[in-house]
């Protein structure tokens, strides 16, 4: 090896490189000059884009194109597109998430200085597993978790850190949960006794998956049904605690949804925290989508008894502004995201273990991560918590009203009062069974999705379809929600 090294060195000393051609190819791969040409170029393209969707210039949420053709496309563009045309395709052949019109999927939209954040953290590339490989942003995001933990009411106990996901951070924090609930060293033993987690059956489909990959089975996740709202109906959790008691199945965990996906319903969270207490569960809410509620001086309520919470997730990338993948995971007691992938025993570890707030990557899944801290970071240094209470309140606002609108059109029919930015809804005609209207109503969804003006997805609630709109941009209005209202009428006339 090192002899090798030393030839090489002598090599380029006598003939003043190693690899010719190789070197020439990797210098105008960093050469600073076409970078900066590029960028400028690539920013203006960005800045267009912005004001283009934003305010309403570029007509279509997304210009639709069958897979089959997409990827022809891209085939044939690598094989001989202009390069000069790649980033302005990628903009042209992508959803518009900043354009009013998109209400479809719960994905941020981002506020343009995480744009530069990314790029910073693109470039410097501090993997953050540990101190020395990113010494700024793991030093942000300590303060950035201690911020958001006293929001919830956490005391100084609490900690956490930002991870890959809410998937992810689910999945973590249940391993946290059987770490500390579990006697039975499972991470070393393997499951010996059935063990199991409650949660509601209309909570996002990431819990059961991460029950899975942890051995639980189909068993082990017990889940609650939903009320006539789709919340947990909490008032059947003794009855079913009871009967995977009865069954020898230990149940170490429960998880409140905050809010569930389809309809964005709130569970009843204070509930669920003195049952988990009176059971000395793991409590663990899933506020991937609306934790950021607590920022809201009006809609902050739906989160009361979040506080009792053994661990939180929250999104950034959803209700806060900022890019895909932007999670946070709090824990009551930052102890416990210590131990969770610990080779110790739970029972073996002592509270005065080194706590290396530092060196990330002991605690999180992930051992490389992006600095996803310095968007966050930068929204509150730039705009404050403020820029998240306006946010999460007129977007909550809205749904509000578009609900009423829909109340007062025969046309049409609400799944349910929205208790956040997510909103269902469904097209109606006279004299049409169930499956008729669930066929119409898929169809309305397709033809919208093909013109491309609006971007909405749809989704099946004990049986019925429904129309499904979740109010992501900062600038949708009623004017806007009305004006689909009308397309949609329109539509269905000729579906
Ligand atoms: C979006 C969402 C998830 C999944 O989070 P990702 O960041 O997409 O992995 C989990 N739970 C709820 C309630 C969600 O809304």
């Amino acid at each position: 090896m090192g002899g090798f090294f030393y030839a090489c060195l002598l090599y380029k000393c006598s003939r003043g490189y190693i690899y010719p051609m190789n070197e020439s190819l990797l210098e105008k791969a960093f050469s600073t000059k076409d970078f900066e040409r590029l960028g400028k170029e690539v920013l203006a393209e960005i800045s267009g884009h912005l004001q283009r969707t934003t305010q309403e210039t570029q007509t279509k949420t997304l210009v639709w194109n069958p897979p089959e053709n997409e990827l022809d496309f891209w085939e044939k563009f690598l094989e001989d597109g202009n390069q000069t045309d790649f980033f302005k395709e990628i903009l042209n052949r992508t959803t518009h998430t900043h354009h009013p019109k998109y209400v479809g999927h719960q994905v941020g939209v981002t506020a343009p200085i995480t744009v530069l954040t990314g790029m910073l953290s693109n470039l410097l590339n501090n993997g953050m597993a540990v101190y020395e490989m990113g010494m700024s942003p793991n030093a942000i995001e300590r303060i950035v978790i201690e911020k958001l933990g006293k929001k919830f009411g956490y005391g100084a106990d609490a900690g956490g850190f930002l991870t890959s996901g809410g998937t992810l951070a689910n999945l973590t924090a249940l391993l946290s949960a059987r770490k500390a609930k579990v006697a039975h060293d499972v991470w070393n033993e393997g499951h010996t006794k059935p063990l199991g987690i409650m949660v509601c059956e209309e909570a996002h489909y990431c819990v059961d998956r991460a029950a899975k990959i942890m051995g639980l089975g189909e068993q082990g996740i017990v889940k609650i049904p939903a009320n006539t709202n789709f919340a947990m109906d909490t008032n059947q959790l003794e009855t079913f605690y009871e009967e995977s008691v009865s069954k020898g199945i230990q149940i170490f965990a429960i998880v409140g949804s905050a809010p569930s996906t389809a309809t964005g319903a709130y569970d009843n969270l204070k509930t669920i925290a003195q049952f988990a207490q009176k059971h000395k569960l793991w409590f663990h809410v899933d506020g991937a989508h609306g934790g950021a509620a607590i920022y809201s001086k009006k809609y902050g309520f739906l989160l009361d008894g979040a506080q009792e919470a053994d661990s939180i997730v929250i999104d950034g990338h959803k209700m806060m502004l900022m890019p895909t993948i932007t999670t946070a995971l709090l824990f009551k007691e930052r102890k416990h995201s210590e131990h969770t992938f610990s080779q110790k025993a739970d029972y073996l570890l002592d509270d005065t273990t080194e706590d290396e707030w530092y060196n990330s990557g002991r605690r999180t899944f992930e051992c490389t991560k992006t600095m996803m801290c310095l968007h966050w970071f930068a929204l509150l240094k730039f705009y404050g918590e403020k820029l998240f209470d306006n946010y999460v309140s007129r977007q909550y606002d809205l749904a509000k009203d578009f609900a009423q609108t829909i109340k007062e059109n025969p046309n049409f029919e609400l799944a349910t009062e929205p208790m956040s930015n997510i909103l269902c809804f469904r097209y109606l005609k006279p004299g049409l069974n169930n499956g008729e209207l669930n066929s119409l109503n898929a169809s309305i969804r397709q033809t919208l999705l093909e013109d491309g003006e609006f971007y909405l997805v749809q989704t099946k609630l004990r049986g019925s379809l429904y129309l499904r709109t979740t109010l992501m941009n900062p600038f949708t209005t009623v004017k806007h929600l009305n004006l689909l209202l009308v397309k949609i009428e329109a539509t269905a006339i000729a579906c």
